[in-house]
């Protein structure tokens, strides 16, 4: 299959506030990034906010090389859909990316990979990034099905084809790492994301990035971002701090 090379493997790191913050609090953590944005060298820095301080992050961020997105989006471009938010929406508070698929969104909300991959489709017609999530929890991990697990997600992202999949980036995040202090060793995380990238270069994206996500702090990224599959993070607690996120980004640089 041939390759598309969209973009280069930049190094990628994107803190998922999730449902944490308030007005004053976000000024004080955005004026800290903005501020220390340039520790993290070459690496992109990134937010994404719940939806109500789109526009704060936007009047924060817009003079400064860190972009930012959304949580979640919604399949339907318009209508009758209480409470859903569209990726033509998120496009206009200028996001470049949203998160499709994250773990809580898939336990709590009980979305399935399929709607997780329309989402992806629905972002990627908006011009957005989508950051596709996938990961094992730990009883499948425990019975030898993180592989699997880990295909059977993915299969639905992979059908959107390789133009699709080279516009937009997958986070690993082994379910059972995500905000426990628990992180994938290196060589754990590795080996899922080897098979993440060998079922990219298969659809033929093989430039795609594959982020890792779980417990990410500055004192373990390093290790984690020096194996040749992780381009970088997908960051959870850590990122409500700015020194700890900058740190992070610094350990990627
Ligand atoms: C996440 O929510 O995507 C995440 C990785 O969380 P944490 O870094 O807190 O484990």
């Amino acid at each position: 299959m041939s390759q598309v090379h969209s973009q280069p493997r930049t190094r990628l790191v994107m803190g998922n506030w999730k449902m944490h913050g308030s007005l004053a609090e976000n000024a004080a953590l955005l004026a800290g990034l903005a501020a220390g944005q340039g520790r993290g060298g070459a690496t992109e820095l990134a937010v994404t906010v719940p939806f109500p301080y789109l526009a704060q992050v936007r009047e924060a961020l817009a003079d400064t090389p860190l972009s930012w997105g959304a949580q979640d989006v919604s399949v339907h471009e318009r209508g009758a859909y209480t409470g859903e938010v569209s990726a033509a929406m998120l496009a206009d508070f200028g996001c470049t990316w949203v998160l499709c698929g994250h773990s809580e969104r898939r336990a709590l909300h009980g979305e399935s990979s399929a709607l997780v991959a329309a989402k992806a489709a629905a972002a990627l017609a908006a011009g957005l990034t989508p950051v596709v999530c996938v990961g094992e929890t730990l009883s499948d991990r425990d019975a030898g099905d993180a592989e699997c697990v880990i295909g059977d997600q993915l299969e639905p992202v992979l059908a959107l084809g390789a133009e699709a999949l080279s516009r937009l980036v997958i986070a690993y995040e082994p379910v059972w790492a995500i905000g426990t202090g628990r992180t994938a060793s290196p060589e754990q995380a590795q080996a899922i994301h080897a098979l993440i990238r060998a079922a990219l270069g298969k659809s033929g994206a093989a430039n795609t990035r594959v982020l890792y996500g779980g417990s990410v702090k500055a004192a373990n990224a390093a290790a984690l971002f020096a194996q040749p599959d992780i381009d970088g993070a997908l960051v959870g607690g850590a990122s409500l701090v700015a020194e700890e996120f900058l740190n992070i980004a610094a350990a990627v640089a």
